[in-house]
């Protein structure tokens, strides 16, 4: 059973599908605001959009391709005036990306104006949407985050908080969603915390404050991380401070293990972990579950290096760049000819032959979605002369969908629901193909093991216990409704 390769302009990885950032009280809003995508352009690559206020008027600019790609020109941002702004990178599925699904969505509300960026996905989206467009209200997009537009815009309450919270507790599923008023800049994080949030300081004293997806984008903006924002929190900023709502009653934090895994930049802090030494830790485990002898340890770049560092350490092999990655790879493929596709990961990968002619390798990446990309690397690997190869992956096998934010092939289309761990070797052509256990994942978190009635993150791409309803998807083998909505 051959793996199933991913459509023309995807490749055969899980995507996070957005990133957020808002700024309040800086004199370059959108310049930091742009700086911030920038440094959250792993988290969506398609399409990118800053909305300012300058205390009289909202200025939008949005547009498809990369953050450089529509922030670059001095012009751009002139046209961005104001103190405050907000901001959001989009990973979108194919075919999907048009410029009226890109964020930050803006309204003009009988309160004022209201921009709204979100990272996440709703689960009973189309439900809403179906009941919504029956009382009337026209959507301007496909995305599911339209839905908190008309949500606060037929709400009965006066304030644009409460409206807000009244629209959050219509919706089910994962968010980190940030607004920005003429008043204020609002970040929210559903009840599981299952998106990452934060907040952070532009300076003591300035009374500029950041929200942001990841810690990364406060660095290159020269802010301080202050703290998570928390699962069900609305943190709003405004003139004067930072308050902290909670409309929820609180539940325990199901946060997005797969974020230490893979989506995470390295040298974030996410929850209180640094995600470099996450993936150490977590290579390291993999190492004392399923080591091999061995002559050379070898990451997929990028994503699989710090766990093939954490593997070597642990088990005492050298660690060697045996794939060396192409990082010019970009726009130039991104509607690729069949020639191209054809080339498929030479393009981006190359075998470094001096490393694995006639040694015994050990590959680590950090999963495997449909099997194709695994597939060809083993396949290079091989032909640069490796006398034995072996795969190791820092992740359980996916063998189900995301619903909260992640761009998952169908549950059929991933290789680890359709096949077994053995069926899978002799697929990518390994000598042997190992897994971090469940129970490996959580000790390589410091979680001790992975608690059976309430876990302590949410796993379900791994295990299928989802921690949120999944009302718009129906059937019982977790297939994807297509949704009315695109998913996001
Ligand atoms: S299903 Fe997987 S990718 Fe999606 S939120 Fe849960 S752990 Fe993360």
């Amino acid at each position: 059973m051959p793996p199933i390769d991913p459509e023309p302009g995807e490749d055969d990885k899980l995507h996070e599908e957005c990133g957020v950032f808002g700024v309040w009280n800086s004199i370059d809003a959108a310049a930091v605001t742009a700086l911030g995508l920038h440094a959250l352009q792993h988290r969506g690559q398609e399409a990118t959009g800053i909305v300012s206020y300058d205390g009289d008027r909202f200025h939008s600019h949005r547009g498809l391709g990369l953050v450089g790609d529509n922030f670059s020109e001095p012009r751009v941002i002139a046209g961005l005036p104001g103190t405050r702004a907000v901001g959001h990178n989009r990973y979108a599925t194919t075919g999907d990306t048009v410029l009226r699904n890109v964020q930050p969505l803006y309204a003009d509300f009988e309160f004022g104006g209201l921009a709204v960026g979100h990272n996440g996905n709703l689960t009973n989206a189309t439900a809403l949407r179906r009941a919504l467009v029956r009382r009337g209200c026209l959507f301007q997009s496909t995305t599911d985050s339209e839905v908190f537009i008309h949500l606060i815009a037929i709400s009965l309450y006066s304030t644009v908080v409460d409206r807000l919270i009244d629209a959050l507790k219509q919706v089910v599923g994962a968010y980190s969603l940030i607004a920005l008023t003429s008043e204020a800049l609002i970040g929210a994080r559903d009840p599981l915390g299952v998106r990452p949030l934060i907040l952070g300081r532009l300076g003591e004293g300035t009374g500029g404050w950041v929200l942001a997806s990841e810690t990364c984008a406060l660095d290159i903006v020269g802010a301080s991380f202050v703290r998570d924002v928390e699962p069900g929190e609305i943190v709003i900023i405004d003139d004067a401070g930072v308050r902290s709502i909670r409309p929820f009653s609180r539940e325990k934090s199901r946060f997005c293990v797969f974020e230490y895994i893979y989506f995470a930049r390295p040298d974030s802090m996410v929850e209180g972990r640094a995600v470099y030494e996450a993936r150490k830790h977590i290579g390291a485990e993999l190492a004392r579950e399923s080591h091999v002898p061995a002559d050379v340890i070898v990451p997929v770049p990028d994503s699989g290096v710090p766990a093939a560092m954490g593997y070597a350490s642990e088990s005492g092999v050298p660690f060697e760049l045996g794939i060396i990655r192409n990082h010019y790879v970009g726009r130039t493929f991104i509607e690729p000819t069949d020639v191209i596709r054809h080339l498929g990961v030479k393009l981006k990968h190359s075998a470094n032959r001096a490393v694995l002619e006639g040694k015994r390798v050990i590959l680590v990446d950090d999963s495997i979605v449909r099997g194709t990309t695994s597939q060809k690397i083993v396949e290079m690997v091989r032909q640069a002369g490796a006398a034995e190869v072996h795969l190791r992956i820092s992740s359980p096998p996916t063998t189900h969908s995301c619903f909260y934010g992640i761009d998952t092939p169908e549950r059929s289309k991933l290789l680890a629901a359709r096949l077994n761990i053995e069926e899978m070797a002799a697929l990518i052509g390994v000598d042997s193909l190992a897994f971090i256990s469940i129970d490996g994942l959580y000790r390589a978190l410091g979680e001790g093991k992975r608690n059976g009635d309430v876990p302590q993150f949410c796993d379900a791409c791994f295990t299928g216990d989802y921690p949120i309803p999944v009302p718009d998807v129906t059937n019982a083998d977790n297939r994807q409704l297509s949704l009315l909505t695109e998913s996001r």
